[in-house]
C-alpha cells in the first residue's frame, strides 16, 4: 500500500506542478522524503511497506508450536549433505533458498534435498549483491530464471522468494505478484555468515524463541569457527533441540488457564532446564510406571513427561532419534508445599496427574518406581533430608530410582553463584529468601549411601555456569523373591 500511496503522490505532485508550477521546491521535496521512505523499508528486511512479507508463519501453524527453519545461499557440495543429515538425525524439515546457479551446478544434491522432504524455494538465479537496486526488467530475470531452473531440476516450483540480504525494491512485489511467489522473510537471524561465534548465533536464534517463528541460517557463505567448522553445523543440532522443548512448549499452553505468569515461567523453564532434557535423553524414567514428584511446583515435569510421551506416539513419530523412548508412567503424583502452585499445576494438568499440597517432610509417599526430587532438598534442614530420603527408600520398589537434583557446595564461586541467583528468585517470587542447607558432592553422596543408595552423578550445568548435579539413585534392595516351593500347602 506504500507502494500505491507513492503513486498517487507522485501524479498528484504532476498535477500540482502544471496548476502551481511556482510550488516546484515543495513538490519536489515531497517526491524526494518518499523515495527515501520507499529506500529505507527497502534495506529493512522485516518491513511490510512494499507489500506483503512473511516474517512469521500463519497463526494455524503458530498456534501448534510449529517453527520454520529457513536456509540460504545454498546448496553448497560440502556443507549441505551434512545439514541433510543433521536434520534427520533430529526428524527435521527445512527450508532451502537456493540460488539458482548453484542448483544447476550441484543438481544431483538438489534433488537430494526434495527427495528427504525438504523445499527449496527461489532465492534468485545469481544472487546479486546489486539486486534491490536493479530495474524492474532485471529483478524479474533474476526471479524468474530461478524459477525455471529449480523446476527444471527438482520438478517443484518455488512457492516462496527471499531477497539477497532481505534488500529489496519498490519494483520487487509486482514482480513476484506476477510470478505467483510470496515474499519470506524471518523472525530472527544468527548472521552465521559473519559471526564464527556458533553461541552467539546460537543465542540470537533462540532469544524468545516461540511458535510460528522463521529462523534463518546459512549453508552457502557460511562463516567458520575457531576449530574452522561451519557454524551452521555447531548451530543446528543444538537449535533443533532448543525447538523440539519450544514445541513440547505446547505442553505449556494450558498454563494460560491458571494465569499468564505461570505461562511464561513454563516455557522458560522448559526451554531451559537441562535435567529435564537429559532425563529424556538417557531414559531416566523409562519402565517406571508410578512416578512421584517431590516439590512439584506447577507441575512442570508432568507437564513435559506427558508433552513427551505424546511426541513420541505420533504418527509419524516426532522424536529424536538419538534419544531414548519417552517413559510411559501410568501415574504421576506431584507433592508442593505452596498452594498457589499446586492450584495452578492442577488447572493445568488435573485431569492427567495427581497434585496434593503438603509437606514432603510428612506426607505420605505411597508406593512408586521412580521418586524424583529437583532442586528441593537444600531447603529442608539436614535432619529433615535425611528422613525424606529413608522414606523415599521406603517408598521406592525394588529396581526403582531415586533422581535428586543438587548444588555442589564444594563448588566455590560457581556454587555461590548459583545459590544468589536461587535467593533472587525466591525473593522476587516469595518475598523472602528461605534458609538453605547446602551439602558438597561427596556428603550428597555420603546420606544416599547411609539411605542405602547406590548412585552416580551427572553434571547437570550444561549452558550455566553453575554447580548442579543429577543423581541417579537406586535402592539396594532385591525384589522379593517368591514364596520356597516347600512352603506350599501340599496335600500329603
Ligand atoms: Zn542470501
Amino acid at each position: 500500500m506504500a507502494i500505491q500511496a507513492s503513486i498517487a503522490l507522485h501524479a498528484g505532485a504532476a498535477a500540482l506542478w502544471l496548476a502551481r508550477p511556482h510550488w516546484w521546491p515543495w513538490l519536489l521535496g515531497a517526491i524526494v522524503a518518499d523515495h527515501l521512505v520507499l529506500t529505507a523499508a527497502g534495506l529493512w528486511p522485516r518491513s511490510k511497506l512494499l507489500g506483503p512479507n512473511w516474517t512469521a508463519l500463519p497463526e494455524a501453524v503458530a498456534a501448534k508450536g510449529a517453527v520454520a527453519i529457513t536456509i540460504d545461499d545454498g546448496p553448497d557440495p560440502v556443507i549441505t549433505p551434512q545439514v541433510l543429515d543433521v536434520l534427520d538425525q533430529h526428524c527435521a524439515k527445512a527450508t532451502f533458498f537456493c540460488i539458482g546457479e548453484l542448483v544447476e551446478q550441484h543438481s544431483l544434491l538438489a534433488r537430494e534435498i526434495v527427495s528427504r522432504g525438504h523445499s527449496i524455494e527461489n532465492h534468485t538465479q545469481r544472487h546479486l549483491h546489486s539486486f534491490s537496486v536493479l530495474g524492474p526488467g532485471g529483478i524479474r530475470a533474476e526471479i524468474a530464471r530461478a524459477q525455471e531452473t529449480i523446476e527444471a531440476v527438482t520438478g517443484q516450483r518455488p512457492q516462496f522468494f527471499r531477497a539477497p540480504a532481505g534488500l529489496r525494491s519498490p519494483f520487487l512485489e509486482p514482480v513476484l505478484a506476477r510470478l505467483g511467489l510470496r515474499l519470506a522473510s524471518w523472525t530472527r537471524r544468527g548472521f552465521d555468515t559473519v559471526n564464527p561465534d556458533a553461541g552467539v548465533v546460537f543465542t540470537k536464534l533462540t532469544r524468545g524463541l516461540r511458535g510460528g517463528d522463521i529462523l534463518l541460517l546459512h549453508d552457502g557463505h557460511a562463516a567458520r569457527t575457531a576449530s574452522g567448522a561451519p557454524v551452521i553445523l555447531e548451530v543446528l543440532p543444538r537449535l533443533l533441540q532448543a525447538v523440539a522443548a519450544a514445541r513440547i512448549d505446547a505442553a505449556s499452553a494450558p498454563y494460560w488457564s491458571a494465569d499468564l505468569f505461570a505461562y511464561c515461567r513454563a516455557r522458560g523453564k522448559l526451554l531451559l532446564d537441562p535435567a529435564f532434557m537429559e532425563i529424556l535423553k538417557e531414559g531416566l524414567l523409562v519402565g517406571s510406571e508410578r512416578i512421584l514428584d517431590l516439590g512439584c511446583g506447577q507441575g512442570l515435569l508432568a507437564a513435559w513427561l506427558l508433552a513427551a510421551r505424546s511426541r513420541n506416539d505420533a504418527r509419524p513419530r516426532n522424536w529424536p532419534s538419538d534419544w531414548s523412548e519417552a517413559p510411559r508412567p501410568i501415574s504421576i503424583r506431584g507433592i508442593d508445599l505452596r498452594s498457589r502452585d499446586v492450584e495452578r499445576a492442577r488447572l493445568a494438568w488435573g485431569h492427567k496427574a495427581d497434585f496434593e499440597q503438603g509437606d514432603i517432610t510428612e506426607a505420605e509417599f505411597g508406593t512408586a518406581d521412580a521418586i524424583v526430587i529437583l532442586d528441593v532438598l537444600h531447603y529442608l534442614d539436614f535432619e529433615s533430608q535425611r528422613g525424606v530420603l529413608t522414606r523415599a527408600y521406603s517408598a521406592l520398589e525394588p529396581g526403582g530410582v531415586l533422581l535428586i537434583r543438587v548444588a555442589d557446595a564444594g563448588a566455590g564461586i560457581r556454587f555461590a553463584l548459583g545459590k544468589y541467583v536461587d535467593q533472587t528468585v525466591m525473593l522476587t517470587r516469595y518475598h523472602r529468601a528461605p534458609r538453605t542447607y547446602c551439602r558438597s558432592m561427596a556428603e550428597w553422596g555420603q546420606i544416599l549411601g547411609d539411605g542405602g543408595f547406590s548412585c552416580e552423578a551427572m553434571p547437570m550445568s550444561s549452558g550455566t555456569p553453575f554447580a548442579n548435579w543429577l543423581f541417579i539413585a537406586r535402592p539396594r534392595k532385591q525384589a522379593r523373591s517368591l514364596r520356597p516351593q516347600t512352603d506350599l500347602p501340599f496335600s500329603q
